[in-house]
């Protein structure tokens, strides 16, 4: 997730209200689990993942990762450890994908194919835990749950080895660079290695969740975002003689007050939006008018349309009010760090939202599935989810009799590593339940229509 995204304050659980149509839930639960097992399967794969030797081998993969964390694209060790354990599970993959990216494949090798995703990056940040596997590398840290994230999938990969008579279809293994930022999913997209997903499920970590619970919304889950940066310019000069100068620090504070007016003026109340300027800059003496200011910040919107229309109006509002007050001013909207324009809001697919609803409640019980309020923060995975239908939803770790876990991109931020079989248990239920469901809505109808596949 991005840095700007304050768990702790904006995410807020209620409990959920049973929104599925009971009828389409009971007929086809009952037809499936009487055919396939398919209520089983969840508890089946949770189980096998808490054996004591999977949990310990997950747990190694994890720690592994977390000793020597890389930033997006860099993350040549961690790729390398992921596939040598790809190799010593026997599953093939393509790589490298992306710089450092890998698709494996699990299953019969035909469609349908289903994805489940993990991010390998880390932050650069320094790590202020004192444990026996604390960061290696001096200011970069997994702060944001990739290295769990990664064993994950290696843990739903492993689970669906041992299980390869069940998948009806492939499932696609995605390790992805670059989440930070960095928009590796959507590189991921442009190298063609994911044309014929039919589906793809995705996860994080939730630090103020309880452990054995998971929460997620059908539709926008997490805002798109963009960023801007902003040069306003004017003629320098003494401070005491502004009549011979073009002040940019009085036309770029008027900026900023005239920006804040497209979210409380012109967006749709019911809309959420943000226009934030976090950055300032110009001047260094109390006497002298500098030639130029520089601001820069973010927006956020969750539709597409919004995130476009905020973008048009910024460059608008930025060279309009400079020219007020007599200065120019460029408006940049991307940069090397970010090199991505607008990064897409995260929209869950309402159907994929109900497979989801089926699949955690028959793991973890109905009422550890939680509804989830949208997020300002914003997650590359939406870049999936505008090439096919997509999925992403967030699993707890705070165990109740220990300190209150620490938020994500801290310093001092933890792992549960409790979790790390929920999550692979649950990638890889989805996906196999996902593909067992595809399977039987084409097979009772008269086994034509595997010709369309
Ligand atoms: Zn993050
Ligand atoms: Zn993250």
């Amino acid at each position: 997730m991005e840095t700007s995204m304050i768990f702790s304050k904006l995410v807020s659980f209620v409990l959920i209200l049973q929104l599925l149509n009971p009828i389409v839930v009971l007929s086809s639960s009952s037809s499936l689990s009487s055919s396939n097992g398919l209520t089983e399967i969840p508890k089946k794969f949770l189980d096998f993942a808490k054996r004591k030797e999977v949990v310990d081998w997950m747990v190694g993969i994890r720690r592994k990762i977390h000793e020597n964390p890389e930033l997006g694209y860099e993350e040549f060790e961690t790729s390398k450890l992921i596939r040598l354990e790809l190799d010593k599970l026997g599953i093939p993959y393509k790589y490298p994908v992306s710089v450092t990216g890998i698709v494996g494949f699990v299953g019969t090798g035909e469609p349908p194919f289903v994805a489940i995703r993990a991010d390998m990056d880390a932050l650069a940040i320094q790590e202020t835990v004192d444990w026996e596997h604390k960061s290696k590398n001096p200011g970069k840290m997994h702060a944001c749950g990739h290295d769990a994230h990664v064993s994950m999938v290696l843990g739903a990969a492993k689970i669906l080895k041992q299980h390869l008579q069940e998948l009806k279809g492939t499932v696609v293994l995605v390790f992805q660079p670059a989440e930070e930022g960095g928009g590796g999913a959507k590189k991921m997209l442009d190298a063609g290695v994911l044309d014929n997903i039919d589906a793809i499920f995705g996860l994080h970590v939730l630090h103020s969740a309880p452990i054995g619970t998971v929460a997620s919304k059908p539709g926008p889950l997490l805002a798109g975002s963009g960023l801007f940066d902003a040069v306003i310019s004017g003629k320098g000069g003494h401070a005491a003689i502004p009549q011979h100068s073009i002040d940019p620090i009085l036309a770029a504070s008027n900026v900023v007050v005239s920006l804040q007016h497209l979210v409380s003026r012109e967006a749709d109340p019911l809309d959420s939006q943000v226009v934030t300027v976090a950055k300032f800059q110009g001047g260094g003496a109390f006497n002298v008018i500098p030639d130029s200011v520089t601001i820069g910040g973010t927006f956020r919107a969750f539709s597409k349309a919004s995130l476009i229309q905020l973008k048009k109006r910024i460059e608008e509002v930025i060279k309009g009010q400079a020219a007020v007050q007599r200065c120019s001013a460029t408006v940049d909207f991307s940069n090397t760090k970010k090199p991505m324009l607008l990064f897409p809001p995260t929209v869950n697919d309402k159907d994929l939202h109900e497979h989801f609803l089926k699949v955690a409640g028959d793991m973890l019980g109905n009422d550890k599935v939680k509804d989830m309020k949208p997020v300002m923060g914003s997650e590359d995975f939406a870049f999936y989810q505008e090439a096919f239908p997509g999925y992403f939803f967030f699993i707890g770790m705070q165990d109740e009799n220990s300190p209150k876990l620490s938020s994500v991109h801290t310093p001092n931020f933890t792992i549960n590593e409790d979790i790390l079989p929920y999550g692979a248990a649950l990638h890889a239920s989805l996906a196999t339940t996902y593909l067992l469901e595809a399977e039987s809505k084409l097979r009772p109808t008269g086994g034509n229509l595997h010709d369309e596949l």
